[in-house]
C-alpha cells in the first residue's frame, strides 16, 4: 500500500539533522522501495512541490527526489516565458511567447531519484532567485545558488548515476541537498516574504 506521508514542517527536529546513508544493500530492499514510493505519492499530491527529501517525511535519509517538472521549468524558461512565482516561491509563468499558450502541458510527472548524493561539481557563478520549501509553508525568500551542479548519486534501481544540473533544477537540488544536512533555505534566503495569513 502506498500512502501519502504527511510533510514534517518547520520547527520539528528531523528537519535539523544530518541524515545519514543509505546502505547499498537495503536500497532495492522493501523498506527504502516503499519509502521511496511513498515519496513521490505524496510529492505528486502537493502540486506546490517540485522536489523532496526523506527528512521532510520525518526519515533522516541521504535521499531526496526531483520531479521531471523542474526540467520542463527551465525549458519554458529558455523558450521565452518569463518566469515569476507563486506566494509559496514556486516558478511560474506570466508572459507567454507567440504562439503558445502554457508554458507546458501539465501531466504525470516522473521522479528523479538521487541516493547517497555527493557533490561532484559546482559552478561559481551563482544565480539569485525565488525559493520556497513544503516544510516551511506560507513564506518564500530570495536565495543564491550556483547556476550549475554536477550530482553522482545512485538511483532506486541501486545504480550508481552521474547527473549535471542546471539554472531551476540546480536550485531544486541544491534546495534538497541542503535538507540532507539539515538546513533549510530560510536559513540562505536574504529576504524572507510571508504570504498573506491565512494564505494556507
Ligand atoms: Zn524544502
Amino acid at each position: 500500500m502506498t500512502k501519502n506521508i504527511p510533510i514534517v514542517k518547520e520547527p520539528n527536529k528531523v528537519l535539523r539533522a544530518s541524515a545519514k546513508d543509505v546502505d547499498a544493500d537495503d536500497i532495492r530492499g522493501k523498506k527504502i522501495q516503499k519509502l521511496i514510493t511513498d515519496m513521490k505519492v505524496t510529492l505528486k499530491n502537493t502540486p506546490d512541490g517540485v522536489g523532496l527529501a526523506a527528512p521532510q517525511v520525518g526519515k533522516s535519509l541521504n535521499i531526496f527526489i526531483v520531479s521531471e517538472e523542474a526540467e520542463e521549468i527551465d525549458k519554458a524558461e529558455k523558450r521565452g516565458w518569463e518566469k515569476g512565482h507563486n506566494d509559496d516561491g514556486k516558478p511560474s509563468f506570466a508572459k507567454a511567447s507567440e504562439g503558445e499558450k502554457k508554458p507546458y502541458e501539465k501531466r504525470e510527472w516522473k521522479y528523479h531519484v538521487f541516493i547517497n548524493p555527493v557533490v561532484k561539481n559546482i559552478s561559481k557563478k551563482k544565480l539569485e532567485g525565488p525559493e520556497g520549501c513544503l516544510s516551511v509553508p506560507g513564506k518564500y525568500g530570495t536565495v543564491k545558488r550556483h547556476e550549475k551542479i554536477t550530482v553522482q548519486a545512485i538511483d532506486e534501481h541501486g545504480k550508481k548515476f552521474i547527473r549535471g544540473a542546471s539554472r531551476f533544477f540546480a536550485r531544486v537540488t541544491q534546495h534538497e541537498l541542503d535538507h540532507l544536512q539539515g538546513t533549510l533555505f530560510i536559513d540562505k534566503a536574504e529576504k524572507i516574504i510571508e504570504a498573506k495569513p491565512n494564505g494556507g
